[in-house]
């Protein structure tokens, strides 16, 4: 018995040292061709200065020029470098969130393939999660995007994020980021939420900080968001705030808000009833009426919404094996786990 135990505990310290790395830095790529080649220069240099193990997850996200063909290149002769190709283009949350998944280290680093971020950043970002944060966010302080079209959206989506979420950042969208990894593999990525990550992330209790970084102009390449995303910035905000604060309650939103409209529209009608029973009135043309009858029904509607989304809910929750909660520590026989880790063994 002690024997086999012994046994167990080696294998699982070999299979730690042989997975683990201290970092993992994920970037996504869609057609960065030119900037392949200057941003793994660069990322080297701060990376071997580091004296930290790391890899470089380079994720191809449906490149048509020759990105792929490039990292490959990086990967073969470099053993820090792992390469995902995507099969089409599915987006910079997804290719995100592939990385996040293949990574090995106990902190993942997220940045632009663009080269607006700059590598030199690494080392203070990884300075400051070290003083007790899980999640250490870039602040493009210095901002070299144009101003009509990305800067002032992007402030204005900046202010809303920061009023809706209660998670106070000055720049939600800047990819340069540092996460623990058992909070970075816990977030659902969908759709094109990455910028609102801190924000899902504070419903798994993580603590957030940012830190003014360098930002420079795009030179090669061309951005791959118009002005358009300020709108989708904004629906999905919605979403952020339905996720964080009513995940596992909807009928309070929906049932909250069916059932004012409801009672609304139950006691106008009561009066259009007490008007035609005891004063005689017609009330066939009172618009009251139609008032009225619209509120009852949107509020049954809305009510059963809420009911329906309380079971999609449930569906969500079992079928993935969430629990409305997470567990950090527990102690028992006297003994101290650390339920975090498993998290991210059963996740990988
Ligand atoms: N990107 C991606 N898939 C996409 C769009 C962008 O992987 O569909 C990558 C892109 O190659 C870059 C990063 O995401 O590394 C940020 O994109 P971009 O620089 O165009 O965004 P901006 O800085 O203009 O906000
Ligand atoms: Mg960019």
């Amino acid at each position: 018995m002690e024997e086999s135990l012994k046994k167990v505990d080696t294998v699982e310290v070999n299979q730690k040292d042989k997975n683990n790395v201290e970092l993992s830095i994920v970037i996504p790529i869609y057609n960065e061709e030119e900037n392949l080649p200057i941003l793994y220069e660069k990322l080297k240099s701060v990376l071997d200065n580091l004296g930290k193990s790391y890899e470089i997850i380079l994720v191809d996200d449906g490149s048509t020029d020759r990105s792929w063909e490039i990292i490959k290149e990086f990967a073969e002769k470099d053993k820090h470098v792992v390469g995902v190709n995507f099969r089409k283009n599915f987006g910079q949350t997804a290719a995100m969130s592939a990385g996040f998944q293949m990574a090995r280290g106990d902190v993942i680093i997220t940045m632009d393939g663009d080269l607006q971020n700059d590598p030199e950043d690494i080392p203070k970002l990884l300075e400051v999660l070290n003083n007790g944060y899980d999640i250490v966010s870039g602040w493009r302080k210095d901002r070299k995007d144009t101003f009509l079209t990305r800067t002032l959206p992007s402030r204005i989506a900046n202010w809303l994020i920061s009023r809706t979420t209660g998670v106070h950042l000055h720049d939600y969208g800047c990819s340069l980021k540092a996460y623990r990894s058992e909070v970075a593999k816990r977030l659902d990525y969908y759709g094109e939420m990455h910028r609102f990550l801190p924000a899902l992330a504070k419903s798994v209790g993580a603590k957030i900080t940012e830190i003014p970084v360098k930002h420079h102009p795009r030179i090669y390449g061309k951005s791959k968001y118009g002005i358009s995303r300020t709108f989708k910035v904004i629906l999905d905000l919605f979403l952020v705030k339905f996720l964080l604060d009513y995940r596992t309650k909807p009928l309070r939103v929906f049932g909250g808000l069916g059932l004012i409209l409801f009672l609304i529209g139950f006691f106008s009608l009561i009066y259009l009833v007490f008007i035609k029973l005891f004063l005689g009135e017609d009330i066939g043309q009172r618009p009251l009426l139609i008032f009225g009858t619209l509120l009852v029904l949107s509020g049954i509607q809305l009510i059963s919404t809420g009911i329906v989304a309380e079971l999609i809910t449930r569906t969500y929750y079992e079928a993935q094996e969430k629990r409305p909660y997470i567990i950090k520590e527990i102690i028992s026989d006297g003994k101290l786990e650390n339920k975090e880790k498993e998290y991210i063994k059963n996740f990988q």
